[in-house]
């Protein structure tokens, strides 16, 4: 950044990954040239021993004066517009003045609630359970399920994840909020086993951010030993778009958490960064494969032959696999065909509250 012409002294680092370069008066009038400049940085791989990496960046501009701010508001402003650029994908650009009217001042109230509801031991944060079939034998039979949290926000009502886990990670949050989830779910699934379902197992989602704490596989290791969950009944399910400039720290901590009896499956197989050798490459027990290949099953080939090689691929390693997303019997047909076992769907139950699991899969 400091060889690009104009900001050569302005650049700062704020900690982590964050950077804040200030244009001065003097170079105003250049300022396109800078950003595109700033932009180019990252068109390019870096090569690191032996290899090329690439990196993407979030951007947010605020313009000073204009906005009445002291230093202390506009580095929130910049952060606004960063937070609403990296939302809407990779190598983004944002003005503050743009994001503003349009969603910031729901973000800021996001922001300040779900702070406090993290600071009040969770309590507006409720887990829900999806069945997950097991559609092998004669009978179909629910094998476990998968944990999803909701928001019910004093505040603004019902929030699903899809609308605060992006807000979650970028805050940090996500950990309070997944240690949450992970030790609920654990004591759950802990009270079925011992109810007369000693096969049931749980799925917890893991974000990256959460998977690259330093202490997660201690944290992991701490809740299996006091909810006294059998480790086997366990499965972390990490996504593929994580990290994968790292893939050998992510291998590293999915084979600690792996060594500790847990299982980990792969999510939303198929979308992000896939890339068949990671299947090959990383310590897993399931791959999950998208509900976007299962809603065209039947009419699409390529959803067909997507889904039939992946199962292929999975036998031929030994890992399991599940479809997401099936929500009609024709899908559901087409898939037991291919010799799939795990299905998750709408078709077999939505993700439902404890009660009415227990009610419907613990008898
Ligand atoms: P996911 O892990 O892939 O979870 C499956 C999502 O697909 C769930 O959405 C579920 O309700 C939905 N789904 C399942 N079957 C069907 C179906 O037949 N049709 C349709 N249309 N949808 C179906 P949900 O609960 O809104 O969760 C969205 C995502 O949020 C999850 O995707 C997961 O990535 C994330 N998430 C949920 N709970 C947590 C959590 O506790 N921690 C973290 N880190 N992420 C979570
Ligand atoms: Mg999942
Ligand atoms: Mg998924």
């Amino acid at each position: 950044l400091q060889r690009i012409e104009g900001i050569e002294d302005t650049c700062y680092r704020m900690g982590g990954d964050e950077f804040v370069i200030i244009l001065s008066p003097a170079v105003y009038e250049k300022r396109e040239q800078i950003i595109t400049n700033i932009k180019d940085i990252f068109l390019k791989p870096w090569f690191l021993r032996d290899s090329d990496y690439y990196c993407t960046m979030s951007m947010g501009i605020v313009e000073f004066p204009g906005e009445d701010a002291n230093v202390h508001d506009l580095i929130k402003m910049a952060d606004i517009a960063m937070y609403e650029a990296k939302k809407g994908g990779k190598n983004r650009i944002t003005y503050y003045e743009d994001c503003f009217a349009a969603s910031s001042g729901k973000r800021l109230d996001m922001e300040k609630n779900m702070r406090d509801a993290t600071a009040n031991s969770c309590e507006e944060f409720e887990v829900y359970y999806q069945p997950v079939i097991d559609i092998s034998g004669e009978k179909e039979r629910c094998s476990g399920v998968e944990a999803l949290v909701r928001w019910n926000s004093g505040k603004m009502g019902m929030v699903g994840p899809g609308e605060f886990i992006p807000l979650a990670e970028y805050l940090g949050l996500i950990n309070p909020i997944g240690d949450f989830v992970l030790r609920k779910a654990c004591e759950k699934c802990k009270y079925w086993n011992d109810m007369g379902h000693p096969e049931y197992h749980v799925n917890v989602n893991l974000s990256v951010v959460q998977l690259l704490q330093n202490d997660i596989v201690k944290k992991v290791a701490k809740v299996l030993e006091e909810t006294r969950i059998i480790p086997q009944n366990l499965t972390l399910e990490v996504t593929e778009s994580l990290a994968i400039n790292d893939m050998v720290r992510m291998k590293k901590i999915l084979s600690e958490i792996r060594n500790l009896g847990v299982r980990v499956a792969l999510d939303d197989f198929g979308t992000g960064y896939s890339s068949l050798n990671h299947i090959r490459e990383m310590p897993l027990d399931v791959i999950k494969i998208d509900r976007c290949f299962i809603e065209h099953l039947g009419e699409d080939d390529f959803s067909n032959a997507f889904v039939r090689m992946v199962s292929e691929l999975a036998n031929a390693i030994n890992v399991h696999v599940c479809v997401e997303g099936v929500e009609t019997k024709q899908q559901r047909d087409i898939v037991k065909q291919m010799g799939i076992r795990m299905i998750q769907g709408f078709f077999y139950g939505k993700p439902m509250k404890i009660e009415e699991f227990e009610k419907k899969y613990l008898i």
